[in-house]
């Protein structure tokens, strides 16, 4: 019990060492931040939370919902239309650049069996290829409509 013992004013001490716990320290929210949308466009996850994941296997079963916080993938019947952009987009070119590389090649063959050899090793690709540009029209569609619609029945007919 030293009660004599604070120093004068005007000295500086290194610290207060009585000084309340009770301090608010932002400390672990960059853990909690959002991944970047890059990553969970490659990693597949939810446009949103950027966390659920969008399938539930490794084939073509999506999740209804996002896992982890909610939110409803397919907005309307025949939403994911939108992704055949970007299908077509990502298709389009390799498929394209095979088939002329086959002909390069070897001129003598004809275009459409390019084509066809091109079609049949692109095959394991369209899974892939379709997995992904569902997750790139999730994030696109979210990005630039981010807020669902409400249903007509307050609207007056
Ligand atoms: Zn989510």
């Amino acid at each position: 019990m030293n009660m004599t013992d604070h120093p004068p004013e005007g000295t500086v001490q290194g610290g207060e060492p009585g000084s309340p716990p009770a301090v608010s320290a932002p400390a672990n929210t960059a853990a909690e931040e959002r991944p970047g949308v890059v990553h969970s466009i490659f990693t597949m996850r939810c446009p949103e939370c950027r966390r659920g994941k969008v399938f539930a296997n490794l084939f073509l079963k999506m999740n209804p919902t996002c896992p982890v916080c909610g939110l409803k993938f397919e907005r309307e019947p025949g939403y994911f239309l939108g992704a055949m952009y970007f299908s077509y987009a990502m298709a389009i070119p390799p498929l394209t650049a095979m088939t002329l590389l086959q002909k390069w090649r070897s001129p003598e063959r004809s275009m459409a069996s390019c084509i066809v050899v091109s079609a049949l090793v692109f095959i394991p690709l369209v899974v892939p290829i379709v997995r992904f540009s569902r997750v790139l029209w999730l994030h696109f569609d979210r990005f630039f409509d981010p807020q669902d619609r409400q249903t007509p029945a307050s609207k007056s007919n």
